[in-house]
């Protein structure tokens, strides 16, 4: 076992201490700790702003605005949605009793294949559930041009898409719905923490009352809401990190320059590069293990990286449709999934954060160039 000082897949962005504990001074001073407080309402706007967008509506974490949302559409039936995700993707439609059917991604961007999703609607398909995978923006027009003909909702997962803009404008807008996750290991954090995207006043208005047990007023409980609102705590914590998230993406961004121009003559070693138009947020920096070309197998080269205390993750691996739970599903099978099995059995996330010194990031590089 190597002795050199661990290099971690990611670190949270923290906000400076001092300054958070005047906001925490504020929060005791008013005794208001959670219940639509001024911090909660100030992130909401602060956020909308930031990242462009009309409505947003913050959560207590990344999933519940997921089955809040198919709650909010009355989703129901079948949705249509990736296998190549972190778990929370497939277990909202669970837990709304809806089933999944899990379509192909893309090689080119490990997004929802849009040419794959029409085989795959029936007449009890309400939706499409797709993933912005790694930030990386789906063909939303193309899979806007399928909901349409078919009368489908779109909810788009975003958790990895905080402050992704597409031709200046937020990749949030697109679909009916589209969800954030504010958890410690992305861009952006509140701890823990997420939030909903919406077009209009009157669907922010409906998802505050669900995130708040249904209530609409003092005594008018309008649905079976759940509780999901963001405390004071986490939201001036929030406000805080609102303020050196740009800094942080700039960070990421000199890593994965860097990532790119090292790795890009290596034989079996494949990874994205920028879109045009699109203004990133370096969320993950993926690379792509052809065991043949390079000499190793992912698997190899994940545990030696280990084993030098460089800790890759294989995300996402194994696929969602390979869990107990789904693996049964007709549309769980490798031969339905072929670029997302394959896929799966290659990546590796490589350590990418805003604290990575030029020397970490050389480390890395070190166990992987040859
Ligand atoms: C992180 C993540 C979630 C869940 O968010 P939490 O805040 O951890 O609940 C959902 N979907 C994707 C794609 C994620 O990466």
């Amino acid at each position: 076992m190597d002795s050199q000082k661990t290099i971690t897949v990611t670190s949270p962005l923290l906000p400076d201490l001092e300054e958070f504990h005047g906001l925490l001074k504020e929060i005791w001073a008013s005794k208001w700790i959670t219940n639509n407080g001024s911090f909660h309402k100030r992130l909401e706007k602060e956020l909308a702003d930031y990242l462009k967008v009309p409505y947003i509506s913050v959560f207590t974490n990344g999933t519940l605005p997921l089955i809040t949302a198919l709650q909010a559409l009355r989703v129901n039936g079948e949705v249509i949605t990736t296998p190549y995700s972190f778990v929370a993707t497939t277990h909202s439609l669970w837990w709304n009793g809806i089933k999944p059917v899990f379509v192909d991604i893309d090689p080119a961007t490990c997004n929802l294949d849009p040419a794959k999703i029409e085989a795959a609607i029936t007449p009890r398909t309400t939706a499409i559930m797709p993933v912005h995978c790694y930030g990386k923006p789906c063909d939303t027009k193309a899979i806007q041009a399928i909901a349409d003909k078919y009368g489908l909702k779109v909810i788009y997962d975003a958790a990895h898409a905080f402050g992704v803009e597409v031709d200046g404008e937020s990749l949030l807008n697109a679909g009916d719905l589209s969800t954030l996750s504010f958890h410690a290991t992305k861009v952006y954090n509140t701890v823990e923490g997420g939030a909903l995207i919406m077009h209009d006043e009157q669907t922010k208005k409906r998802i505050d009352y669900l995130k708040n047990f249904g209530f609409a007023g003092e005594t008018e409980v309008v649905a079976p809401g759940i509780n999901s609102k963001m405390d004071e705590v986490r939201a001036a914590y929030g406000l805080l990190n609102l303020k050196q998230v740009d800094a942080a993406i700039e960070a990421r961004r000199r890593v994965a320059v860097r990532y790119r121009e090292a790795l890009r003559d290596v034989p079996g070693i494949t990874f994205f590069d920028d879109m045009p138009g699109v203004r990133h947020n370096y969320s993950y920096f993926p690379v792509f293990v052809d065991a043949e070309q390079y000499g190793m197998t992912r698997d190899e080269l994940y545990f030696k990286m280990r084993e030098h205390n460089v800790w890759g993750r294989r995300y996402f691996y194994p696929l969602i449709s390979t869990f107990s739970t789904y693996r049964g599903l007709e549309s769980a099978t490798r031969e339905n999934l072929p670029v997302a099995t394959r896929i799966a059995e290659q990546v590796i996330c490589l350590p990418m954060h805003h604290e990575l010194s030029e020397e970490d990031v050389e480390r890395v590089l070190g166990l992987i160039v040859r």
